[in-house]
């Protein structure tokens, strides 16, 4: 049962999380502020925190930056709806992801799961090894700072560019369907269509070919079925 910890000074939503959490069998512990947060993650070190941005105490990115000091431990943001430069450092902070309030609670549970499943599930550490190559060489990653190679060359890609390749990059051989793609790298995967990913898919490859030409057949197309990352 994956232990979360849940970081929310709004009683309201928290209550709403916590009921929507333990109804999907994950084990909650809640604290309201940053202070006590860290004092729960120091004693049980959860597999997953949910880290809301504005706390009384100290706010949710200090939060993030002291337990990153420390764990690899997947942390989603809950932010305001006008916090586009909170989410933005969330992220380049060490968040996996953010959602923007007000939330449903459906949506924050199956951002926790896809989170796990790509992080490799509860217990592993979590997703992040600073920097990895990926074993054929040409492509390399930096997940800290959130930026992917090849060749050495730094490859400048937009978000959702680079949240696709690091869905590749993690799993090398497997084939996505365009709903797994779409399910894993977007915020909002009803508000866009698979045409989006055969687009971003292009672009991808159309700066792969500008770092190092042939590299864009590293992703291939499985006709019918979805794309592959083969190194
Ligand atoms: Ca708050």
């Amino acid at each position: 049962m994956p232990r979360i910890l849940l970081v929310e000074d709004e009683p309201a939503i928290a209550d709403t999380l916590v009921y929507a959490l333990k109804t999907e069998c994950f084990e909650v512990r809640h604290a309201l502020t940053g202070q006590s947060a860290l004092d729960h993650f120091a004693a049980e070190s959860p597999d997953f925190v949910l880290l809301d941005i504005g706390l009384p105490d100290m706010t949710g990115l200090d939060v993030c930056r002291e337990i990153r000091a420390r764990s690899q431990v997947p942390i989603l943001f809950l932010t305001a709806r006008d916090g586009e430069l909170d989410r933005v450092l969330g992220l380049e902070l060490g968040g996996d992801d953010y959602v923007t309030k007000p939330f449903s609670p459906r949506e924050v549970v199956a951002r926790i799961r896809a989170i796990l499943r790509r992080s490799g599930g509860p217990g592993n550490g979590g997703a992040a090894a600073a920097a990895a190559d990926d074993g054929g060489g040409l492509l390399s990653l930096d997940e800290a700072g959130m930026r992917v190679a090849c060749s050495g060359r730094p490859l400048d890609l937009t978000a959702h560019e680079y949240k696709l390749l690091l869905i590749f990059i993690r799993q090398p051989n497997r084939v996505f369907t365009r709903d797994q793609l779409l399910d894993q790298a977007w915020e909002d995967p009803g508000a866009v269509t698979d045409r989006t990913i055969d687009a971003h898919i292009k672009t991808i490859r159309a700066k792969l070919r500008q770092a190092h030409p042939g590299s864009e057949e590293l992703i291939q197309t499985r006709r019918g079925l979805g794309y592959a990352y083969v190194p």
